[in-house]
C-alpha cells in the first residue's frame, strides 16, 4: 500500500510551498488508493505554536486536502524516538559520547590548523564502556565511514554522498531529548510511509536519515525531493513577492479547486494539460512528471485557471463555496431571498469571474436593495429623454410574459420604433436596475430580478 505524508513544522501559516508539497503527497496517495497522513513536526518547542497548527489544519481543510487517521504530533512521540536510540545503543550501532563542547571545539580548531576535515571524530566511538565516566553524554550514531550513501531520488536522480563526509549524528541530547532527524525517521517508519515527497531543502537530511534507517535495518522509503517554488522574477520566494500564505488566497476569493489545479501544475506537468479536475489530477499525478528546476509563480495563470474552475462549477456548489468565502472573510451571510436570486443568477455570474469578489461585483444588481444607489457614471444615462422611454416602456413590461424571448422582442422593437440604438435604451435600464454603467446583460438582470422588482426599480428611476 502507498502511504505518503505531509509533515509541516507549525511555526507559521500554511505557505504556498507547503501547500504544494501537501497536494503532491495527497494526489500521489489518492490516485493509488493509498493513505495520506498528516504529522505535525512540533519538536521545536520554542518555535512551534498551537495557532500555527490550527492555521495549517484550516489551510488544508480549505484546500480540500483530507488526511487519513489522526493528526500525529511528533513531540508526543518523544518516548518512542528515545526507545529507538536506546535500541541502537544496545545493538552497538550507537554510542555514548562524553565529549564536552570545549573538547569538540578544540578538536575542530586543531583539525583546521592542520588543514584537515573539521568533522568531529569522537574518541568515544569505540571506547570500552568500562572506561565511561560518570558524566553527561549524548548518544551518537556510529555512522559508516567507508563507502558512500546513495539517495535514489526519483526527481533528482542518484545523489551520492561519501560517508567520510558525514559525522556521527547525535541521536539523543545530553538531557535525553531525541533530535529532529531521528524523530522523522522513526515516525516515517512507524507510520508506514512508503513515499517521502518533500522540498529539496531536505535532500541533505536524507543521507543522514538513511544512515539511521539502515542502522535499524528498516526499508528505505522512496524519496522525491521537489525543487522549491520561485517568485515570478525567478528568485527564491520571499515576502517581497506578496501573498505567501494559503489563507491569503482564500481571502482573495480564489476557489479551492482552482488553487489545487494551479498548484498541481506548479512543478509538475502532464503533457500540455493545464485545466483539469481532481479526478484527472489523481489519475495523472506521478513523480515522473515533476520537473527538476524550480517552478515560478505565475499569477496570470492562477487567475486564468481559477476562472475556468468557477465557470465549470455547478451552480449550487459554487453558491455554497461562495457562502464559505463570505463567512471566512467576515462578510454578511446571504438572506434566503438573496440566496435564491443568486442561485438563479449563477450561470450569468460565473462567466469570466476569476475570484469570488469579482463574482460578487457582478452580482451587485442582486445584492443591492431598493432604493438602489446610482453611480455617477450610470446616472448620466438617466436623462429626461431616457426616463420618458422607460416610462413608455413600463405598461408593455407590465403586460409582458416574463421570458427572454418576449423581453428581447419587446425591447428591440421598442428601440426600433423610436429610432434608438439598443445601447441607448440599455444604458438607462442598467442605471435603473443596477445603478451601474457596467452590468450583466439587461435581459439577464430582468429575468433574475423578476417582473415585479424590475418594474419597481424602473419606477424608482423616475420613469
Ligand atoms: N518539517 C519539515 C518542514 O516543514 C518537513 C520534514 C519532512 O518532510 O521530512 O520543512
Amino acid at each position: 500500500e502507498t502511504v505518503t505524508r505531509f509533515a509541516p513544522s507549525p511555526t507559521g501559516f500554511l505557505h504556498i510551498g507547503g501547500a504544494r508539497t501537501a497536494l503532491f503527497n495527497w494526489l500521489y496517495a489518492r490516485g493509488r488508493g493509498g493513505k495520506f497522513l498528516l504529522r505535525i513536526e512540533d519538536t521545536d518547542r520554542e518555535r512551534s505554536t498551537p495557532e500555527a497548527t490550527e492555521a495549517i489544519l484550516k489551510g488544508m481543510e480549505w484546500l480540500g486536502l483530507d488526511h487519513d487517521g489522526d493528526v500525529i504530533s511528533q513531540f508526543d512521540r518523544a518516548d518512542r524516538h528515545r526507545e529507538v536510540a536506546l535500541e541502537l545503543l544496545e545493538a552497538g550501532k550507537a554510542y555514548k559520547c562524553f565529549a564536552t563542547q570545549d573538547e569538540i571545539q578544540a578538536f575542530r580548531d586543531a583539525a583546521k590548523a592542520e588543514g584537515k576535515s573539521t568533522l568531529f571524530r569522537s574518541p568515544w566511538r569505540d571506547a570500552d564502556p568500562a572506561t565511561h565516566p560518570d558524566a553527561p553524554y549524548v548518544v551518537r550514531l556510529k555512522a559508516p565511514r567507508d563507502g558512500a550513501t546513495v539517495i535514489r531520488d526519483q526527481v533528482q536522480g542518484d545523489v551520492t554522498i561519501r560517508n567520510d563526509q558525514l559525522d556521527d549524528l547525535v541521536l539523543l541530547r545530553s538531557d535525553g531529548t531525541p533530535v529532529y532527524m531521528l524523530a522523522v525517521v522513526v515516525d516515517d517508519h512507524d507510520m508506514g510511509v512508503t513515499h517521502v515527497i518533500r522540498g529539496d531543502d531536505h535532500l541533505n537530511n536524507a543521507a543522514r536519515q538513511m544512515a539511521i534507517i539502515e542502522a535499524m535495518g528498516w526499508p528505505v522509503p522512496v524519496y522525491a525531493h521537489i525543487p522549491l517554488i520561485h517568485g515570478p522574477d525567478g528568485k527564491k520566494l520571499s515576502k517581497r513577492h506578496g501573498a505567501l500564505g494559503v489563507e491569503e488566497y482564500r481571502d482573495m476569493g480564489y476557489p479551492a479547486a482552482g488553487m489545487r489545479n494551479y498548484l498541481a501544475r506548479l512543478g509538475w506537468s502532464h503533457g500540455d494539460d493545464e485545466f483539469f479536475d481532481d479526478a484527472q489530477a489523481k489519475e495523472w499525478f506521478d513523480i515522473t512528471g515533476i520537473g527538476k528546476s524550480p517552478a515560478r509563480l505565475d499569477f496570470k495563470k492562477m487567475d486564468n485557471i481559477c476562472g475556468q474552475h468557477i465557470a465549470a462549477t455547478e451552480d449550487a456548489a459554487l453558491l455554497h463555496e461562495l457562502e464559505g468565502f463570505l463567512a471566512a472573510t467576515g462578510r454578511p451571510a446571504l438572506e434566503p431571498a438573496k440566496r435564491e436570486m443568486m442561485l438563479s443568477a449563477m450561470p450569468v455570474l460565473k462567466e469570466r469571474a476569476k475570484t469570488f469578489p469579482e463574482l460578487l461585483d457582478k452580482a451587485h444588481f442582486c445584492l443591492t436593495d431598493r432604493p438602489i444607489g446610482v453611480e455617477d457614471k450610470a446616472a448620466k444615462n438617466l436623462t429626461e429623454d431616457s426616463r420618458a422611454w422607460l416610462s413608455d416602456l413600463t405598461p408593455q413590461l407590465q403586460s409582458a410574459t416574463w421570458d427572454r424571448q418576449t423581453l428581447e422582442g419587446l425591447l428591440n422593437s421598442f428601440a426600433e420604433d423610436r429610432g434608438l440604438k439598443f445601447g441607448q435604451l440599455a444604458g438607462p435600464l442598467r442605471a435603473a436596475l443596477a445603478g451601474r454603467a457596467a452590468t450583466p446583460s439587461v435581459f439577464d438582470m430582468m429575468l433574475v430580478l423578476g417582473q415585479e422588482e424590475t418594474l419597481l426599480r424602473i419606477g424608482d428611476a423616475g420613469a
